[in-house]
């Protein structure tokens, strides 16, 4: 066995961490882990991992819910697409599979929201299949153990990476290794302030040996992140407040919202035009409320709520009155749920 595999397995037979779908026996476990990993920490993971099992226990009850349910179940996690995904994935099983998951990473890749990491996760840890696999933290240690000097995020540097996840990978012991290396990147080789004395790579590590830790991974600069601003409307009558639903694609597709524009500038005019423009809704903005701030993986946003009369809301509209007792199960992102929230505290 290469020194490298040898080394992280021993070191993960002593210290892999206690996750809940670790040694799970159900594939569906396995794969729900890996989907809500992507882009999210473990800790912020653990307590939707469960209260999603509750809710969908089977591969099958995922696919007979509503959508809506599922992304209500998901609200919090962000990257909605991965629940419209795996709801949409799990219908594929049911329909063309009789309810197998498929075994291999050549057939799981086929599935929605399903990557070559994620099929290569799932067909190690969950099937046995002799294959790496390569994440963020994966990317991480290669690069500073080979000091890889290509930038990380270019096809040359992906390249250079997974072939050395793949010449290191042990035989037989596939999912271990990957377990193995995603705990390393977690705990010991961090991102900054690696805890290389604890590593069970030190001795191997070439950017350890040349001091170039934090020099590694290379990554082609970032371009500034733009900023965002829009206008909401909160239009209340009886007891109800007018929601429009985001179309299914997309950007927190199949969500709900306040009826809401992109602005330059924030005043009641520009409400009033903006929504008139992007609704045929005529409103007269009365209220603004406290804004709201998110980042969103390629720009950030301000929203500013405005308590607005309305004058005329178009017969033909998509938007809907939804009871504020409602809002709740009714899936957001963190923009809309933070302005209900601002609703039902008042
Ligand atoms: S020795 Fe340091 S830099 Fe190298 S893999 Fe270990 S923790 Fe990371």
């Amino acid at each position: 066995m290469p020194p490298f595999a040898q080394a992280i397995l021993a070191w993960y037979e002593r210290n892999a961490r206690r996750l809940p779908w670790r040694g799970h026996p159900d594939p569906y476990a396995v794969w729900l882990s890996e989907i809500m990993l992507q882009q999210t920490r473990v800790e912020t993971v653990i307590p939707y991992f469960h209260n999603w099992l509750k809710k969908f226990p089977t591969l099958a009850s995922l696919a007979a819910a509503p959508q809506q349910a599922a992304l209500a179940a998901w609200e919090g996690l962000g990257y909605y697409s991965r629940a419209r995904n795996f709801q949409r994935a799990a219908q594929i099983i049911v329909s063309d599979y009789a309810g197998q998951i498929p075994k291999t990473a050549e057939e799981l890749i086929r599935l929605p929201g399903i990557g070559r990491y994620t099929a290569a996760a799932i067909a190690s840890i969950a099937f046995g299949q002799d294959i790496a696999t390569l994440d963020g933290n994966l990317k991480r240690i290669f690069a500073r153990v080979f000091d890889v000097t290509d930038p990380i995020d270019t096809p040359a540097g992906e390249k250079k990476l997974w072939q050395l996840a793949e010449n290191h990978l042990p035989p037989g012991r596939a999912g271990d290794y990957n377990q193995a290396l995603m705990d390393l990147g977690a705990s010991v080789c961090l991102p900054r302030s690696p805890l290389c004395p604890q590593c069970p790579l030190e001795s191997l590590c070439e950017a350890r040996a040349f001091g170039l830790q934090a020099e590694r991974p290379v990554r082609t600069p970032k371009k500034p992140v733009p900023q965002k601003y829009k206008l909401a409307a909160v239009l209340l009558s009886q007891g109800k407040t007018l929601l429009n639903q985001r179309p299914a694609n997309g950007l927190l597709g199949g969500l709900w919202e306040f009826p809401a524009a992109e602005v330059t500038s924030d005043s009641a005019e520009a409400c009033a035009a903006a929504l008139q423009t992007a609704y045929r809704l005529k409103v007269t903005p009365r209220t603004r409320l406290p804004a709201i701030r998110h980042a969103y993986s390629h720009f950030t946003l301000t929203e500013t709520p405005w308590r607005c009369d309305l004058l005329c809301l178009p017969p033909d509209s998509p938007l809907q009155w939804i009871p504020l007792a409602d809002l709740p199960a009714y899936p957001m992102g963190k923009v809309d749920r933070a302005i209900a929230n601002q609703l039902t505290a008042t």
